[in-house]
């Protein structure tokens, strides 16, 4: 209902239902609109709508990419995808092999490590993370193949383990879009075919927003969002088809230039700068919240267990987050009551 108020306040002639998974959406050359399918779960039953443009926001963080290894089909122990890691406890007392090298690795590790496990094996396919991982955790090259409960790797050393965790990350999917509207990309700063990164080349009627690997996230969703809106109202006046290719290949050739994370981050603050400068979107200051990122980085470099314990401050509202009350490394409860305690008092 309060969606159904908001859209109806905003002149927007039609909404697809709550609950409605989109399963097709097909463009017309001839009525220039596109006919969406949707599945209404709470009556079951498929319905089409006509609309004059489509927003695609389905993330792509939800459709694992899983490689296959050698042995895998025989190994002894449990394999499984980050997608589906939930409790570190299971991992207590265990012997953890983790491929990649990424954020989910990273994480994944630490908290089986934070949880006990025995030893941390992780194995990349490019270069090592380069963190200074307490003494049971060991980055190696990549996995050759798995014999029994032996991990083989690359640099010719082995290693028995219990679990093989895949932080191997995600595939961009939208398997409810026909081929001229999908969009086909690796998880990347600057996929093409995307007018500022948001505008189907193709066809303009369609946007996407939040499809690029992310430093900046909802801020940048927003500002892609403020974009969308004014090219859809013609508050943007859109360059020709070349014009918007060679603007995309701009980006893509700074892209590739691109060795670090903090490159990525100053990368990603001019584009979500370049978004902001061309709509009404209130804006921050990128250069700040670079700054933020930078600092974020620095600590982690410093004590790759410890950066969680830092607080920052707010570039929204300037209000400075309070520290945690146990230091992370300590803090094994993680229900929500135990997150927002303050102080011994347990938040409302
Ligand atoms: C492990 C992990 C940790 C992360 N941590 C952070 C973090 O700390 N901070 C941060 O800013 N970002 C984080 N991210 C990134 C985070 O996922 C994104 O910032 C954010 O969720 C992306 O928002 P989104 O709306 O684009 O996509 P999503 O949050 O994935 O939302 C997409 C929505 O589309 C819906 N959808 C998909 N297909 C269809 C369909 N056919 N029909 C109808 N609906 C559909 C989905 O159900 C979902 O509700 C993390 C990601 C991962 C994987």
């Amino acid at each position: 209902d309060y969606i159904k108020g908001r859209v109806e306040k905003s002149g927007l002639r039609k909404w697809v239902r709550f609950n409605s998974p989109v399963r097709m959406v097909t463009f017309s050359d001839e009525t220039k609109k596109f006919t969406v399918t949707a599945h209404d779960r709470t009556n079951d039953v498929t319905y089409s709508e006509e609309f004059d443009n489509v927003v695609v926001a389905s993330g792509h963080f939800s459709v694992p990419n899983v490689p296959y290894f050698e042995g895998f089909s025989t190994f002894n122990g449990r394999i499984l995808h980050s997608h589906d890691f939930r409790d570190a406890m299971e991992f207590k007392g265990k012997d953890i092999l983790i491929i990649g090298r990424s954020y989910s690795a990273e994480d994944i590790g630490s908290q089986c490590y934070k949880y006990g496990a025995k030893s941390i094996t992780s194995s990349y396919r490019s270069k090592p993370m380069g963190f200074k991982w307490p003494e049971n955790w060991k980055e190696v090259p990549l996995l050759q193949k798995v014999v029994g409960k032996t991990a083989h790797f690359k640099d010719g050393t082995t290693r028995d383990v219990d679990a093989i965790i895949l932080c191997t990350g995600y595939l961009h999917s939208f398997p409810f879009l026909t081929d001229d509207l999908k969009l086909k990309t690796a998880n990347r700063m600057w996929p093409l075919d995307l007018y500022e990164g948001v505008v189907w080349e193709k066809n303009p009627q369609l946007s996407y927003i939040g499809m690029q690997d992310q430093f900046y996230t909802f801020n940048m969703f927003d500002a892609q969002a403020w974009f969308a809106r004014d090219v859809i109202m013609g508050r943007i006046k859109l360059p020709s088809a070349k014009a918007m290719a060679e603007h995309g290949a701009k980006w893509r050739a700074r892209e590739e230039t691109l060795e670090d994370a903090e490159q990525m981050i100053w990368f990603q603050g001019d584009y979500t700068k370049e978004l902001m400068d061309q709509t009404d979107y209130p804006g921050f200051d990128v250069e700040a919240v670079n700054q933020t990122f930078m600092e974020w980085e620095h600590h982690k470099a410093e004590n790759i267990m410890g950066f969680r314990d830092h607080a920052y401050r707010s570039l929204m509202t300037g209000t400075m987050a309070p520290l945690h009350h146990t230091p992370w490394l300590q803090a094994l409860d993680d229900s929500m009551e135990s997150y927002l305690e303050v102080k011994g008092v347990a938040a409302e």
